[in-house]
């Protein structure tokens, strides 16, 4: 079987879900009576459909999951993964603006889980070049998270292992 990453971290803003959450939505966020999300203006808030199944994978996997945004809105980002019941799957999430550097330092000083057993999903360049220098296996995401972009994430892991 491929050698599988010992932490998969995912970014949030338009990797998990569509939109920057200290933009273009309006915190603080519910759920409504009918089951959806809703910010403080009633805007439905979504995520991308296949991010539940990714991360359903990924546990099924044995794979432990992070999270690491540079978002401002650090208390908005917190409580929409409550309210998406997404909490269950990140074990870390290290939410606070700056370089993701720091992220994954942190990352690994938590869980002991060396840059080079990591896999990043990211949509953001500037985060893929800096992280990548680390050594994590880095995925530039391009339409949001789902079942296609994990694969091909979990690939191009395997094949850094056996390049080793
Ligand atoms: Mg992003």
């Amino acid at each position: 079987m491929a050698p599988l990453p010992k932490l998969a971290v995912f970014d949030l803003d338009y990797t998990l879900w569509p939109f920057w959450v200290d933009t273009h939505v309006d915190p603080p966020f519910h759920k409504s009576s009918d089951g959806t999300v809703r910010d403080r203006r009633g805007q439905n808030i979504r995520l991308y459909p296949e991010v539940p199944e990714v991360l359903e994978r990924l546990r099924s996997l044995g794979v432990p999951v992070a999270a690491a945004s540079r978002t401002g809105e650090i208390e908005g980002a917190n409580q929409l993964l409550e309210l998406f019941d997404l909490v269950k799957y990140f074990g870390h999430r290290e939410i606070y603006p700056g370089s993701k550097v720091a992220h994954f330092e942190r990352l690994h000083h938590k869980t002991g889980v060396p840059f080079s057993q990591m896999v990043f999903f990211d949509d953001e360049e500037r985060n893929i070049i800096d992280v990548g220098k680390l050594g994590v296996s880095c995925i530039h995401v391009q339409n949001g998270m789902n079942l296609q972009t994990l694969t091909q994430g979990l690939e191009t892991f395997a094949k850094a292992q056996a390049g080793r």
